[in-house]
């Protein structure tokens, strides 16, 4: 049996940790951890992702503000919306959630949010300080997989990691991660997209295999190497009239048949998605704790 590499008990574990460190900042500074939180319009994923962040960050005892706007808001607005909060000095971070209405320019509204308070880790400068292993605010997906492998003393260096999926929120920042010089790390990366050649041939050369491709069971065991560690970060609901939902979460890795192959792997649900949330509270920490940009 792989060993499965929980997501949901790290989460967990890591939510404890920032709540003991808020206990502490709180009596010797008066203040906790500060969350803004805009959300544009009443999309329905949207304002359940929303509502789990300010949830979470109630749980551990940050403050949080959600301002929400109508999706007819305009791009002006929202950018002044994103100024005041940036000189807010009450407020630590900052997150615009995603998508946003067409009519409004992603590029923009990510540009105007202080480097500082950019605790998605979205802005240019974190990613090119990602880029550059300076301190930074690493995005929420990313962040999430480095602390499972780091708290499942995952041996990086030396290996071959195989990212499927170059986005710019988890492929892409991935691969950059891996191939640093650090732990995790230190890894000879092959990063793989829908042009690439071969992918089958290239995947079953993994020693590490990370997959977010956005394609339900797309990896096969015949894609696996014996003994690789497989993180699947894939998400998608199907039907399934056995559960009272009607429905039931499945990844980008066909998970039965891959994990008989598999040294360890990461589970859908329970796996790499619980870990997005505490990477956000942990980035907004650091924010308050002044630890990035010092
Ligand atoms: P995305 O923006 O749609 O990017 C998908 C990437 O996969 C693209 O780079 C695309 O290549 C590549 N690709 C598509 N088909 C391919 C194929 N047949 N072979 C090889 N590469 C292929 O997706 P994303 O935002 O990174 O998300 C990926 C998955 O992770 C989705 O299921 C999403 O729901 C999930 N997700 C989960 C979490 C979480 O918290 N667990 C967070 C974020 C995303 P091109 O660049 O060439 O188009």
């Amino acid at each position: 049996m792989p060993t499965i590499i929980d997501g949901k008990k790290t989460s967990q574990d890591i939510k404890n940790e920032i709540a003991a460190r808020v206990a502490e900042i709180k009596t010797e500074e008066g203040k906790v951890p500060h969350l803004a939180a805009i959300l544009v319009g009443n999309d329905g994923a949207s304002q359940t992702y929303v509502g789990a962040k300010v949830k979470a960050c109630h749980e551990i005892g940050f403050e949080s503000t959600l301002v929400r706007m109508e999706d007819t808001v305009s791009e002006e607005e929202l950018l002044a919306k994103v100024e005041e909060i940036n000189e807010n000095p009450d407020i630590d971070g900052l997150i615009v959630q995603l998508p946003l209405p067409k009519h409004i320019s992603v590029e923009k509204v990510t540009d105007k949010i202080k480097p500082e308070k950019d605790v998605d880790g979205f802005t240019p400068a974190n990613v090119g300080r990602m880029a550059l292993n300076w301190p930074a605010y690493v995005a929420a997906t990313p962040y999430g997989i480095v602390e499972l492998l780091k708290r499942y003393q995952i041996e990086t260096s030396g290996k071959h990691c195989v990212v499927i999926g170059r986005s710019h929120i988890v492929g892409s920042p991935m691969s950059i991660l891996m191939a640093r010089n650090g732990y995790p790390g230190n890894a000879t990366v092959t990063l793989t997209h829908s042009r690439t050649q071969n992918l089958k041939e290239i995947a079953q050369t993994a020693d590490i295999l990370i997959v977010a491709l956005g394609k339900p069971e797309f990896v096969t065991a015949d894609m696996v190497k014996p003994g690789a560690v497989v993180i699947d970060v894939g998400i998608h609901r199907v039907e399934d009239s056995s559960k009272k939902s009607g429905f039931r979460l499945i990844g980008d890795v066909k998970f039965d048949e891959v994990a008989e192959k598999a040294s360890a792997i990461t589970p859908v649900p329970g796996g790499v998605g619980p870990m997005t949330i505490a990477s956000l509270l942990y980035n907004t920490l650091l924010a308050a704790e002044r630890k990035v940009y010092g």
